[in-house]
């Protein structure tokens, strides 16, 4: 399995603008973030978490041209607005795409994308909503999913093998956070340092870690108030912040 961190930016990207670079040093690349999503590839299959309105130019980067399924996290534009750029990985690959999302972000995706999933005058649907479980499998790949709150809502983290991705989170739900014990790979959303209505801080998810303690920890999902190298002097050899276009084998 190769996991590529597409983008791992907040809702903003980092820097936010020009000249307004937060805390971080305009001179290190790993501090220039899209959109946060990551491309999953395991058994000759791709799967994106999120379509991030950086889509386009992320699967580019990646030399990506084909995707099999996307997972949703939650409806937020930073993980969906992208979802239009989807339109060239079906037409390259003559397909529908499925699109797997938990059963409340149906609504709101069939309304604002409608052209997408149902077509629209001399437009095909070219991708298919499919409403996720907690345990499916995606041809031979088992893909388990559970719910985390982000606030006032609540965002799905995904599991393959020893792989999950939880991002935008603030915290988990009673003991569900053991679902993720014994993994290779965390990836988790660390927005700043300090913690926000909707986002855990650093101390919270440096927490999680201590528990948990995954092989590795990559965080995603960051603000440009998070310096590469001033995070990564802050943890532990084997949890460092991620960068657009990180790759890594499990
Ligand atoms: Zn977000
Ligand atoms: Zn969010």
């Amino acid at each position: 399995m190769k996991i590529t961190i597409l983008g791992c930016g907040g809702s903003f990207g980092s820097p936010l603008a020009w000249q307004r670079h937060g805390n971080i040093d305009i001179n290190n690349k790993r501090n220039f973030r899209t959109r946060s999503s990551v491309l999953i590839e395991i058994n000759n299959k791709n799967i994106l978490i999120d379509t991030s309105p950086d889509l386009r130019k992320q699967l580019y980067d990646a030399r990506c041209t084909n995707i099999d399924a996307v997972l949703y996290t939650h409806v937020h534009s930073d993980h969906t607005s992208g979802l239009p750029d989807m339109r060239a990985m079906s037409l390259i690959n003559n397909k529908i795409i499925p699109a797997y999302m938990p059963i409340d972000m149906i609504p709101e995706m069939e309304q604002c994308y409608k052209y997408i999933f149902k077509g629209e005058k001399d437009y095909l649907p070219f991708m298919e909503i499919k409403e996720l479980e907690k345990s499916f499998n995606f041809h031979d790949i088992n893909i388990k999913s559970f719910k985390h709150n982000h606030g006032s809502i609540d965002v799905q983290t995904y599991k393959i093998n020893k792989f999950a991705y939880s991002t935008d989170l603030k915290k988990f739900y009673n003991s569900d956070i053991d679902n993720l014990k014994n993994l290779d790979l965390w990836v988790v959303g660390l927005l700043r340092e300090n913690e926000h209505p909707s986002h855990a801080g650093f101390s919270q998810i440096m927490e999680y870690i201590e528990y948990l303690k995954p092989k590795k920890t990559v965080f995603t999902h960051m603000t440009a108030l998070l310096d590469e190298v001033k995070l990564k002097n802050m943890c532990p050899k084997n949890v460092f912040p991620g960068y657009d276009g990180l790759q890594i084998n499990l």
